[in-house]
């Protein structure tokens, strides 16, 4: 079976790298590619640049802290947030919570001349896209299907009808890739941990 990576290019165009990028970087992909995992290894090694911490209705997991993993907000708090225009973006993802970002402490960060990555799924990398034409949208690919199907199964955190609608969404993200600036397929968390950093560094404004 060929690898995804191959898969993918044969059926999409791959993305144009455009020139002047910003320093805003969005990090998205289908489900259990790895996406928080690559996020949370840059902000262990990587203190120069700034990860949003978004605000959700979830509840937090073990070991997940107020303020550093996610603002754990109710509904209403979140609602209050929207009305009065504090995220840059926000979405309910796989028909469940609500998670968006905060605005401010990303305006700061990037005015401090940082640059800041979010970790978000499609619908929030199309409407900070639609924000700021000038982001750099990354997409996190796994090696192959085969193994974003034994991720998910993996991790073990899903029963087997939410892993059946989360794989349906996955191929309709997957088909989105086309839309975004780069792609990283994520075959070792620190390798594409490094490419996402570098591809940070080469945007220049
Ligand atoms: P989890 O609940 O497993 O931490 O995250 C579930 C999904 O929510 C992930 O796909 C993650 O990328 C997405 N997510 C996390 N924060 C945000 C956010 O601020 N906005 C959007 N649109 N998605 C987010």
């Amino acid at each position: 079976q060929l690898a995804l990576r191959h898969w993918v290019d044969a059926r999409f165009p791959q993305p144009v790298p455009r020139e002047g990028r910003s320093r805003l970087l969005v990090l998205a992909g289908p489900t259990a590619v790895g996406k928080g995992t690559v996020a949370a290894h840059i902000r262990e090694n990587h203190p120069e640049i700034h990860l949003s911490v978004s605000a959700t209705t979830r509840a937090p997991r073990p070991g997940e802290q107020d303020g550093v993993h996610y603002f754990f907000v109710d509904d209403a708090e979140f609602d209050r947030m929207i009305a009065t225009d504090e995220l840059l973006e926000h979405a309910t993802v796989h028909n469940r919570f609500r998670y968006g970002t905060p605005r401010r402490p990303i305006d700061a960060a990037l005015a401090e001349g940082k640059t800041v990555l979010l970790e978000i799924d499609l619908q929030g990398a199309r409407q900070v896209r639609a924000a700021d034409p000038s982001a750099n949208l990354v997409f996190l690919l796994p090696p192959s299907w085969d193994e974003l199907v034994q991720r998910l199964v993996g991790r073990g955190t899903e029963d087997a009808e939410e892993r059946t609608r989360r794989l349906r969404t996955a191929k309709v993200e997957l088909a989105s890739q086309s839309e975004f600036d780069h792609r990283v397929v994520n075959e070792d968390v620190a390798t594409a941990a490094r490419e996402v950093v570098e591809l940070s560094s080469a945007s220049a404004r």
